[in-house]
């Protein structure tokens, strides 16, 4: 069956171009730091307005993944080595923004025995040291048949331990084919038994084609694996070599799934056209930091 394919932004999609000095400022330091990030390797929409505001995602391990997901435009290929030097940099550069809260992420390594995990873990003890008050989120691959991955990273302790399911189960098989439904929610279950005070936090992309259904499945299938905090925003495309967009869902839907993630049972949720995993982390963590307090007093 061929499906309809919408080709033309709807205005609520539609961003200002990023021209501002403080962003100039922002991409200066990030390649002073040789750093890479998933703002514009995922070529984000938010990128003009994060990085004015010093809120950059770094993507660790270098710019090549070594999976091919339908829906990402990072490069795929063969990795280079990984960076001795990039914990370092990358917490002189938090250090120098003095940002209160940061998201590290990276590309998946499925050529390391640790699946990166002990890059990660390098990095958050970095960044400890120059900047104790910063808060640190995490958001990383599945670690798919690297025993001890997980647990290293979650022993860790950052403040919030974000994975991503990304789709409904069903669209696995063609968004996200090296990844397993089951395995990222059993993640995020698994950091929360290890390290009940970490946030969790998952997301998924809309407009590839889902039911309203299937999300509310993946709602209940993510609050029975305890996870605190839902991102839901819109599916683009980066290239006509990617997954169709399937539909523009409009901004009354994503209120829609913005109410009914509350009411599962969700500490924090973020449900919009723009929203991606790592779109207002710091002030949603600091939401969602005040919703725990609230219901510990009740
Ligand atoms: S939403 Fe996340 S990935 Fe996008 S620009 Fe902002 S920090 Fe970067």
């Amino acid at each position: 069956m061929e499906s309809a394919v919408p080709q033309k932004k709807p205005s609520w999609l539609r961003v200002k171009a990023p021209i501002s000095k403080s962003f100039q400022e922002t991409r200066d330091l990030v390649r002073s730091k040789g750093l890479h990030t998933v703002c514009e390797e995922a070529a984000c929409p938010n990128i003009g307005e994060c990085w004015e505001k010093k809120h950059v995602t770094v993507m660790i391990l270098g710019d090549t993944c070594t999976r091919a997901c339908a829906f990402c435009n990072v490069k795929t290929g063969k990795p280079l080595s990984v960076d001795e030097k990039e914990p370092k940099n990358l917490a002189k550069m938090v250090a120098e923004t003095g940002v209160k809260h940061v998201v590290i992420t990276s590309v998946d390594r499925d050529d390391l025995s640790d699946g990166g995990a002990s890059q990660f873990v390098k990095c958050i003890e970095e960044i400890r040291v120059l900047s104790p008050n910063t808060t640190i989120e995490v958001l990383t691959p599945d670690f798919r048949n690297k025993n001890g991955s997980i647990e290293m990273v979650a022993k860790a302790k950052p403040d919030v331990y974000n994975h991503n399911i990304e789709t409904v189960p069903s669209l696995y098989a063609r968004i996200r084919p090296g990844a397993r439904y089951y395995h990222s929610l059993r993640l995020l279950e698994k950091v929360k038994e290890i390290s009940p005070e970490c946030f969790t936090k998952s997301g998924i992309m809309v407009g590839l084609g889902e039911t309203k259904e299937a999300v509310l499945q993946v709602m209940d299938d993510m609050r029975c694996a305890n996870i605190d905090f839902i991102t839901i925003g819109q599916y683009l495309q980066p290239t006509k070599k990617h997954a169709n967009v399937e539909k523009f869902i409009t901004p009354e839907e994503f209120k829609y799934y913005e109410r009914v993630a509350y009411s599962r049972g969700f500490l924090m949720v973020a449900s919009s056209p723009l929203t991606r995993s790592s779109y207002h982390a710091d002030n949603d963590f600091a939401i969602m930091k005040e919703s725990r307090q609230r219901s510990l007093e009740l």
